[in-house]
């Protein structure tokens, strides 16, 4: 019920572009009529009394009531179109907007082919819901009370024994319909399930080739396409059972109402043209009749696709601003997490975290990995909010400031970078976009990318997309080092940012991180610990808690984790204490 409601609430502004649309469709339905109508006075008066003033006028008649048809439905359809579509784009874009202000969770609780489902196919149906349905209803209903009028006019005793039979001759097609739906759902279904497969083949080409899978994929495609084969042929067949049956029916009851109205002419009670006319009006109503039965089900999809987009769009954000909050200024004096717990949902990622960080101050975190590092240094920027104690920006608790104030004080850059299909120009100026050229460049400069750019086909204007995957990872990863250096944030959070680098391109990465940490206080999280050596102090976070906390020396000395991290990784990278047979960790963790 309360989607019908908001249903019309978004079509109010279209209320008076539907009121000529009805208009258009109350012609449409007369003229129908109008034209059996006219089947008596052609045939009695033209054929059977011989007039010769009927034989012009008649067929004049006959022209411009197909004319006036021809205009209303013209009308009609262009206007319930126009406001179909325009109901589309305002609820795509409310719906595209209300996508974009949602919290990171969201995300992960709704795939991205089901949001894109919902923005593209859900809005589609309910557009066939308004253009054909709603128009349906309204069309069909004035061409039916029209063509009615017309059957009782002529022969209103006649008219109410073809009113009970008429039911009896559509409930068939009726039946016909919805199996032809059923299997039309799964043709869908499987349909969806053939693109899929498509989908993963094409795009793990190299895997299925890699592993000499091809058989075995056409196999499983094989299977898909022949049970959709199998689908459109029953569909086929009960479809063409519709047009016969239908014929039979109504030349069954065709016949029986010939018989009984033969009869009344032949008695000379009713004339041959009060008897045809009375005929075409009823076969006319076949056809509008027909389509308001299946009416129901075709608005029951409209609404349910409504309300998949409604509860969408009624999804409030986890994380948005208080009502009172204030703006956050740069930061001067520290970031505290003060006793920080975090679960996703149920498991527990983060176990009472006290952390001072002073601004200014270079904090690296390392620990395992699925440790919960990637999951404090989001706490941050509120991707998520804490599910205990508090962070806290020179003593403002994080969720008492404005969520704009916050995130406008934080740069980040992560391990997977992101590139939007935009000019490298306008990927580095992304978070100010009207910025300066000659700041984009110093920016590209710091982030050592400058060079590279410059080499590129059409140098900051070479759109990202058109160069295929002919950038490297480190290449993309210092235009989102260029990104993050340009928002000039006081903050700054590396999150694995060099992780997938070969080590060449980790020494130009790194420097520009060098670059970018300078004066700014930063939280850094390094896969490799050469990278996080010259920290102010190291964290180490183990299965969501700090085991260990100070500098580089510190640690070292200490021998604990950090020291067992460290003598792993160490023995990794050196090629030649590699090769030689090694103690296992713990026994050299001791000695
Ligand atoms: P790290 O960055 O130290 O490798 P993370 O913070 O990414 O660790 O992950 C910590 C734990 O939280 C892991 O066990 C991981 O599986 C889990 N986790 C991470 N992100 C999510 C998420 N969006 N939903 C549920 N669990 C998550
Ligand atoms: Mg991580």
């Amino acid at each position: 019920m309360d989607v019908y409601k908001r249903l019309l609430i978004l079509a109010k502004s279209q209320i008076p572009r539907f009121l000529l649309a009805a208009v258009c469709m109350a012609i449409v339905g007369g003229s129908t009529a109008a034209a059996a109508f006219l089947v008596k006075p052609a045939l009695d008066d033209i054929f059977l009394n011989r007039k010769e003033t009927s034989l012009y006028w008649i067929p004049a008649a006959v022209i411009i009531v197909y004319l006036v048809k021809g205009a209303a439905n013209y009308g009609q359809h262009v206007l319930m179109n126009y406001i179909g579509n325009r109901i589309v784009a305002d609820l795509r874009s409310v719906l595209y907007r209300n996508i974009q202000i949602q919290s990171l969770s969201f995300f992960t609780k709704n795939p991205t082919g089901t949001l894109i489902s919902r923005v593209l196919n859900d809005v589609s149906v309910i557009y066939i819901t308004v253009s054909n349905s709603v128009t349906s209803l309204f069309k069909d209903t004035f061409t039916l009370i029209a063509l009615i009028g017309v059957v009782f006019y002529r022969d209103w005793k006649l008219a109410l024994i073809a009113m009970t039979i008429f039911p009896l001759a559509i409930y068939p097609i009726v039946l016909i319909g919805r199996k032809v739906r059923k299997t039309s759902t799964k043709t869908q279904i499987t349909m969806g399930s053939l693109t899929d497969l498509l989908q993963e083949t094409i795009a793990g080409s190299r895997i299925v080739k890699a592993f000499g899978m091809e058989s075995y994929e056409a196999m499983r495609f094989n299977k898909e396409n022949e049970r959709l084969f199998r689908l459109l042929i029953k569909n086929v067949m009960t479809k063409s059972l519709s047009t016969p049956l239908m014929e039979f029916l109504a030349g069954f009851g065709v016949a029986a109402i010939m018989f009984y109205g033969g009869f009344q002419v032949v008695r000379g009670s009713t004339t041959p043209g009060t008897f045809f006319s009375f005929l075409t009006a009823l076969l006319m109503m076949y056809e509008p009749a027909k389509r308001l039965t299946n009416l129901n089900s075709e608005i029951q999809q409209g609404i349910a696709a409504a309300t998949r987009i409604f509860s969408v769009i009624d999804t409030v954000p986890e994380i948005r601003n208080r009502p009172n909050a204030v703006t956050l200024k740069p930061i001067t004096q520290s970031i505290e997490l003060c006793d920080v717990s975090f679960a996703y949902e149920a498991t527990r990622v983060l176990k009472h975290i006290n952390l001072h960080i002073r601004a200014g101050e270079i904090v690296a975190f390392v620990g395992t990995s699925g440790g919960g590092k990637t999951t404090l240094v989001n706490l941050i920027p509120r991707f998520y909010d804490v599910t205990g104690g508090a962070v806290l920006i020179d003593g403002h608790d994080i969720r008492d400031v404005t969520l704009e104030s916050l995130i406008a004080q934080i740069g980040i850059v992560t391990q997977q970078t992101f590139l939007f299909n935009d000019t490298v120009r306008n990927n580095i100026a992304y978070g100010d976009i009207d910025t300066s050229e000659e700041r984009i460049i110093a920016t590209a400069k710091a982030a050592h990318a400058h060079g590279f750019i410059m080499n590129l086909p059409k140098g900051y204007d070479t759109v990202i997309g058109e160069l295929g995957v002919k950038l490297s990872g480190g290449e993309r990863q210092r235009i989102s080092i260029a990104r993050a250096l340009l928002k000039n944030a006081p903050i700054l959070i590396l999150d694995e940012a060099t992780s997938s680098l070969d080590t060449e391109s980790e020494m130009e990465v790194q420097a520009a991180l060098e670059n970018l940490m300078k004066g700014r206080t930063t939280l850094v999280i390094a896969h490799r610990l050469s990278t996080v050596r010259h920290a102010d102090r190291i964290v180490v976070l183990m299965k969501g808690e700090i085991v260990e906390e100070g500098s580089h020396e510190d640690l070292i000395s200490q021998q604990g984790e950090y020291f067992r991290l460290h003598q792993m990784q160490f023995r990794e990278e050196d090629p030649e204490t590699q090769s030689e047979p090694q103690p296992p960790p713990s026994a050299e963790a001791q000695a």
